[in-house]
């Protein structure tokens, strides 16, 4: 009668194929079956997992560095990559929770946009931060505020610095001034307030409100 060993050691490939056809075949049984071995033994799991990374770190670290020295240009390319995938995905993220547009001319060009604080304090806030990126993460952290942030082009950003009034602003301002064309009931009352010798503006502007719009 054949050993143990050396019955496996005969029929090694049949067995290993066989252990292989039958995983793959339960695979979400085995899987589920994991699971829930794992959720009823936390503790154990992560003890034992403890117990092996211990015993096995310093093999584990000089396959970990055999492997960096192999592979090191192509990992770092792929390091390169991913962190700049994933740059341009956290400012993308950003400036899609701030409207992809310049709160002031609406200017929506990525290359013009920046970040602006809106109550000032931006140089502050930038210099407790390492870069950029940790700039980003710390606003998405806060949630977006809109009214500590927005977005703005770099000129609207210059024109505004030292809270002074953007030249846009400004000019909407006397555009919608020029637009704003009193109701005929307010012409009426100032008429009629001229004809009885009220003619300053704030006795126009307290005019009865009976005047104008009761019925
Ligand atoms: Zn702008
Ligand atoms: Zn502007």
């Amino acid at each position: 009668m054949p050993t143990l060993p050396g019955y496996y050691l005969k029929n090694r490939e049949a067995i290993l194929a066989r252990g292989r056809e039958y995983r793959l075949k339960n695979r979400d049984v085995i899987l589920a079956q994991k699971r829930v071995y794992r959720q009823e033994n936390s503790t154990a799991v992560s003890a034992s997992g403890r117990k092996y990374y211990v015993a096995n770190r310093e093999r584990r670290r000089a396959q970990n560095r055999a492997y960096w020295l192999a592979n090191r240009d192509s990992i770092l390319v792929h390091q390169r990559q991913y962190s700049k995938a994933s740059r341009r995905a956290k400012k993308a993220e950003l400036y899609a929770a701030y409207g992809n547009a310049c709160a002031c001319c609406g200017e929506r060009r990525e290359e013009f946009l920046t970040i602006d604080h809106i109550n000032g304090g931006g140089r502050a806030h930038r210099k407790q931060l390492p870069n950029q990126d940790a700039l980003y993460a710390d606003i998405r952290r806060l949630g977006y505020p809109k009214d500590r942030f927005r977005l703005l082009c770099w000129n609207c950003n210059a024109a505004t610095s030292g809270r002074r009034l953007c030249p846009h602003q400004r000019e909407t301002d006397t555009l919608l001034a020029s637009l704003m064309k009193p109701c005929p009931h307010q012409v009426e009352i100032a008429a009629m307030a001229q004809a009885s010798g009220l003619d300053t503006h704030a006795d126009v502007a307290n005019a009865p409100v009976s005047l104008g719009h009761a019925m």
